[in-house]
């Protein structure tokens, strides 16, 4: 997976590496490989599917998140950024790497006891996934897992995720 994702020093702002996982997108053996890598989260050890529903957060959350919903055959729950929502919902400010923003889950996307898989394609801070923790968690719903591509390891974002388990495909 390495060498799919390209480093892009300076980027959104001067300092800040960011990992740009287009390339591992664009190459299809990788791409079909991290999502059953990913998936995999949402199995226990006899393989068996243990979650409900796959949440994933705008916008590589969409990308990674549906076709693992698709492998395990549950439905996709896109978690978005402040205004984009159509319908009644929950909303939960949080701080990201490079500052603020607002997440919204439709009200009704989660039901209560709904167990759920988040997933994305990189934890930094974990401002994100903690965040989106409390939205399922403001639905009724018990957020099972959590599966990104990378982990920033030096940034310990699993840290607030609590209990959490988080797979991580790589830790950077
Ligand atoms: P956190 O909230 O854990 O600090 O940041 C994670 C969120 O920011 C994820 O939704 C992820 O898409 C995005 N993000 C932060 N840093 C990077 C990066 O270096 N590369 C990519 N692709 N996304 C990043």
């Amino acid at each position: 997976m390495h060498r799919l994702v390209k480093d892009v020093h300076d980027y959104p702002e001067p300092g800040v590496v960011f990992k740009d996982i287009t390339p591992l997108l664009a190459d299809h053996d990788g791409f079909h490989a991290s999502i059953l890598a990913l998936a995999d989260a949402g199995r226990d050890a006899s393989g068996e599917v243990v979650v409900d529903k796959v949440l994933g957060m705008e916008a590589r959350g969409f990308i990674l998140g549906a076709p693992v919903a698709l492998n395990l055959e549950t439905g996709f729950v896109p978690v978005r950024k402040a205004g984009k929502l159509p319908r009644a919902l929950l909303a939960q400010a949080y701080s990201l790497e490079y500052g603020e923003a607002t997440l919204e889950m439709h009200a009704d996307a989660v039901s209560p006891g709904d167990r759920v898989l988040l997933v994305d394609d990189v934890l930094a801070t974990g401002g994100t996934m903690a965040a989106t923790c409390r939205l399922v968690e403001a639905a009724g719903g018990v957020v099972v897992g959590a599966a990104v591509l990378m982990e920033l390891g030096s940034l310990s974002g699993r840290d607030s995720l609590g209990d959490v388990p988080c797979t991580s495909l790589a830790v950077i």
